[in-house]
């Protein structure tokens, strides 16, 4: 039996209120893949990364998880199932230190030491700073940080929203050779991105998104190619 997709939104609907922002989005994220999804701002690609990970209801379509069909999920639910959003702004909680963030990870079974542990394994610059305010470190400590929460709770599918943002391009690049890495070790990677070229190198499939719809699918450098002539006016 072929392995079904880790994620797949059919057809997927959303909306604010009266306004309608998704209207009928395709997605779909095989196993060991990174899938870029690109667009401009405005283009539905937050609403679309919440709605996969149970933040926002849907208002048509269907959401899977690993084949199954889990329309309506709680975010609760969905980390529970290994469906993991880092948000736009990463989420840390800047007036708590870089530990008691990391154990605000513990609802997932694994000890406050084991946490810590694991994310002093992968980035020993948190170490350091461990007993300091995460709101005062720089873009690229808070999203180390915010990874390493993610990872606690040994996701299947991680969902990164504008991982780049505000990030200098040396540590944009580093966090892409992060991501790399995840991958290797089996996670699955959605990430939203304004900015293509960041996220192209190390992706599989790229979608881009206008007005709430997946304009174009293809392979990087077919997207490459079209975001050049088509929707980034070269
Ligand atoms: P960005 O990178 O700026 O977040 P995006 O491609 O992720 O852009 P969304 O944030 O998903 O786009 O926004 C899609 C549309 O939904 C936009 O027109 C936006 O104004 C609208 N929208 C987003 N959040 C809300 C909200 N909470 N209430 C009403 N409208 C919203």
């Amino acid at each position: 039996e072929p392995i079904p997709p880790v994620l797949e939104l059919v057809g997927v609907r959303a909306a604010y209120g009266p306004i309608q922002v998704l209207h009928g989005v395709d997605l779909t994220v095989h196993p060991g893949q990174v899938v870029a999804l690109l667009g401009p701002n405005g283009g539905g690609k937050t609403t679309t990364v919440k709605v996969a990970a149970g933040l926002l209801p849907m208002a048509g379509g269907e959401l899977r998880y690993a084949g199954q069909k889990v329309n309506g999920i709680s975010a609760e639910t969905a980390a529970g199932m290994g469906v993991c959003l880092i948000p736009e702004g990463r989420g840390v909680f800047a007036n708590l230190t870089v530990r008691e963030n990391l154990w605000l990870a513990t609802g997932t079974g694994a000890s406050r030491e084991q946490i810590e542990e694991r994310a002093y394994f992968r980035f020993p610059i948190l170490q350091d700073r461990r007993n300091q305010l995460a709101g005062s470190m720089s873009g690229g400590e808070q999203q180390m940080l915010a990874l390493s929460r993610a990872l606690a709770t040994d996701p299947a599918v991680l969902l990164l929203d504008e991982l780049s943002m505000g990030l200098a391009p040396m540590i944009v690049s580093q966090m892409y050779d992060t991501v790399a890495q995840l991958v290797e070790e089996g996670i699955s990677v959605l990430v939203a991105e304004q900015f293509a070229r960041t996220v192209l190198p190390i992706a599989d499939l790229a979608a881009v998104m206008l007005h709430g719809r997946i304009a174009a699918v293809g392979t990087p450098a077919e997207i490459d190619a079209d975001l050049s002539t088509t929707y980034l006016g070269g």
